[in-house]
């Protein structure tokens, strides 16, 4: 099928694409790598009347580093930041999951922003900036709100994002010398969606964990932290009976969800069998 009639805008500015969205309202949708607009425009499940291409503003496209803060603009594609030595070193979770997203075409086009806007339950990013305790940054012309994201995912393509506000950054904090990051899915092929994914940021001090963040992905209706799994390995060496306690924990919290192909029973378990290698393999790199 081919898309409806629409007309496209490249926007020269966030201050111009921002301005837009004011001006066309409901009928205006942003175009960033376009890797699920454009397909979802051609099967006319999403019928924009206006397009505000924001691929070509240089101010989205940066990644810096101040005060342990990082901080990375909304219009970079999954490659640049894969390729950042500064993402590398200051949150190696991003550079682990990336490579896990759909393939080499994709990864070209396709952006962190979209990635978050669109907010898709399967998707790697949005665990990552739970387990990273990320801020998303939006802006409208009333200026811009700073969003933990723990508030900005809201369900299966649900954000906190309003109709008039372009998503333009995301800020996290650098890993610090005592903290782990780990990712790490399961799912048929390489490439494919996962059937569950975890994000893990772990902070130790004198071989027993000070903080856990875990979160996962594909498991439920968005990225979801399992908080009582994390506080269960508080002032814990991971053992193996704590491997094994934590990972039951997690997948007893976690309000599983189907997909197309995987129910609720297989992705729980599959929940427990990914906590429980993720955790190991944290222990086994800790000692
Ligand atoms: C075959 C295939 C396999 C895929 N596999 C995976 C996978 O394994 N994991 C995964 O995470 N994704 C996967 N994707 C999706 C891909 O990662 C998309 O690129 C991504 O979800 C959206 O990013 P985009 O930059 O292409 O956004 P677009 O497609 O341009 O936009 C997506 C949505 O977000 C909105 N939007 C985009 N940027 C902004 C912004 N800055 N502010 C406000 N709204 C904005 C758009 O208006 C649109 O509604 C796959 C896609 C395909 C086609």
């Amino acid at each position: 099928m081919k898309p409806h009639l629409f007309q496209y805008i490249r926007a020269e500015s966030t201050q111009a694409a921002i301005a837009l969205l004011e001006e066309f309202g409901e009928d205006a949708q942003i175009l960033a790598g376009g890797q699920s607009l454009v397909p979802t425009m051609a099967l006319r499940m999403a019928n924009p009347e206006t397009l505000i291409d924001i691929s070509a503003i240089a101010e989205l496209q940066t990644i810096e580093l101040s005060d342990g803060v990082l901080t990375i603009g909304a219009g970079c594609r999954y490659v640049d930041v894969l390729n950042s030595d500064l993402v590398a070193k200051s949150a190696p979770l991003l550079c682990q999951a990336i490579p896990y997203i759909a393939h080499d075409a994709i990864r070209n086009r396709g952006t962190i922003g979209g990635s978050l806007a669109l907010a898709d339950p399967a998707s790697e990013l949005p665990a990552c900036m739970l387990a990273l305790d990320a801020v998303i940054i939006v802006e409208s012309k009333d200026g811009q709100r700073k969003i933990p994201a723990g508030d900005f995912f809201q369900g299966t393509y649900f954000t906190d994002l309003a109709e008039n506000e372009l998503l333009v950054a995301i800020e996290m904090p650098e890993i610090a010398s005592n903290q782990i990051h780990k990712f790490y899915e399961i799912s048929r092929r390489s490439g494919d969606y996962a059937i569950s994914g975890g994000a893990f940021v772990l902070t130790h001090e004198d071989g027993c964990i000070a903080d856990a963040r875990l979160a996962y992905f594909a498991v439920s209706d968005c990225a979801v932290l399992a908080t009582k799994a994390g506080e269960a390995l508080v002032g814990n060496s991971l053992s193996s009976e704590i491997i094994e306690t934590v990972s039951d924990i997690a997948a007893g919290e976690i309000e599983f969800f189907a997909d197309l192909y995987n129910g609720e029973a297989m992705k729980k378990q599959l929940t427990k069998v990914l906590t429980r290698r993720m955790l190991t393999k944290i222990h086994d790199g800790m000692n």
